[in-house]
């Protein structure tokens, strides 16, 4: 059989997760935090359930938790959602992307994508029929060059997508970008899929720049968010939808036939969880103690780091140290040392090596000082 992906083999998530735990090793390679959820959103699923919340969800999702989501992007972004026709909640952000890109990508369509890339972007624009055209960045900043995106747009170009604050950079996009990119969609006409999973975790006192507050931009955009991040809850796969009434018509025509709906009493917990804004509002704090705890641990060490403004990844260069392929690096010091890492060079198409590795650090502290100092010894002896 000819397979529709021929380049697509088990995500580096998986591979490198399975590895830590044969092996026994300090998992900072997939983004997940290693600390429970809150139990008061723990007690509000188990109410949902008890009050009888365990049938089919309406499709576009339940009712109070589309309006939540609608108040909370209009108090944080000052734009506004009907939720009835512009929010659509999700089996995670993966499904919502997946939805979007379905929905609008016909066979032969050019869709822009920053690389490093989250690597659930490709396979869907391929499975569409559609052609990923890169605009690669480099560390360590990992700055656009708008220039050279502008000379990438075709008549075929027909979507841009965007992911802010970024994994696996941990950059965050600026105001300036934001302005460039409103102004290269508004003249060719772009549709745009915005990854805001990380919208909550950002450092420094950085702001979020959401595509939903840009009026050129909201009207051509999928704004895609998720729980998961927000809540510590990756394993709910509970995500969402912002998009102007018709993309979401053609959103939901999708949505519908992936999944139908969505969990019911965790839509239910969600929107009661929502009504209280320092539910979220406190992450930046809690994120910046825990990147500035790694850091210190890190500190003695021969690895130079790279900034991270957003997301709970950690990205640490270990040129000068060795040679080896990130991607062999990773393995072996999983193995050796017992600290798994994500490799960098897997965001790119070309598998660019630039010798960095991503650490996850929304871990408990005692695992990010153990992992740290193992890898600061490691570093002092290579
Ligand atoms: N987003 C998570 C990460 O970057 C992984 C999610 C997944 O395993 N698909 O690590």
């Amino acid at each position: 059989m000819q397979s529709k992906l021929p380049n697509v083999g088990t995500t580096i998530f998986t591979v490198m997760s399975k590895l830590a735990a044969e092996v026994g090793a300090l998992n900072l390679s997939q983004g997940f935090p290693s600390f429970a959820a809150d139990p008061a959103l723990i007690e509000l699923v188990a109410q949902a359930m008890r009050d009888g919340h365990n049938q089919y969800a309406p499709m576009p999702g339940v009712a109070s938790l589309r309006e939540a989501i609608a108040l909370k992007t209009n108090t944080l972004y000052g734009s506004h959602y009907h939720p009835d026709h512009e929010v659509t909640i999700t089996s995670g952000a993966t499904e919502a992307l997946f939805a979007a890109i379905t929905a609008v990508v016909q066979p032969g369509d050019e869709v822009l994508v920053f690389e490093p890339a989250y690597d659930s972007y490709v396979p869907a624009i391929e499975l569409a029929g559609g052609h990923p055209i890169y605009v690669s960045l480099a560390p360590p900043d990992y700055g656009i060059d708008w220039d050279q995106v502008r000379l990438l747009v075709t008549p075929r170009t027909r979507l841009v997508v965007v992911n802010t604050p970024h994994n696996p950079t941990g950059r965050v996009w600026t105001g300036e970008d934001m302005h460039e990119l409103a102004a290269l969609a508004e003249a060719h006409n772009l549709l745009v899929v915005a990854d805001e999973v990380y919208e909550h975790i950002r450092f420094d006192g950085r702001t979020h720049h959401s595509l939903a507050s840009y009026p050129v931009l909201r009207e051509r955009t999928f704004v895609i968010g998720s729980f998961g991040k927000t809540f510590h809850i990756t394993g709910w796969k509970i995500g969402y939808c912002l998009a102007p009434p018709a993309l979401t018509v053609e959103f939901r025509k999708v949505h519908q036939f992936l999944t139908f709906s969505v969990s019911t009493p965790m839509q239910h917990a969600l929107a009661t969880y929502l009504t209280q804004p320092d539910r979220y509002t406190t992450l930046p704090n809690f994120y910046q103690q825990k990147r500035d705890l790694f850091l210190s641990a890190l500190a003695g060490s021969r690895f130079t780091f790279l900034p991270t403004e957003g997301t709970f990844f950690q990205n640490v260069s270990y040129a000068g140290l060795t040679d080896e392929p990130d991607h062999e690096l990773a393995v072996r010091l999983t193995r050796d040392i017992g600290v798994a890492s994500i490799p960098v060079s897997v965001f790119y198409q070309q598998r660019t090596d630039y010798h960095i590795l991503r650490f996850c650090f929304a871990k408990d502290d005692t695992m990010l000082l153990e992992a740290g100092q193992r890898l600061n010894d490691w570093s002092l002896r290579v």
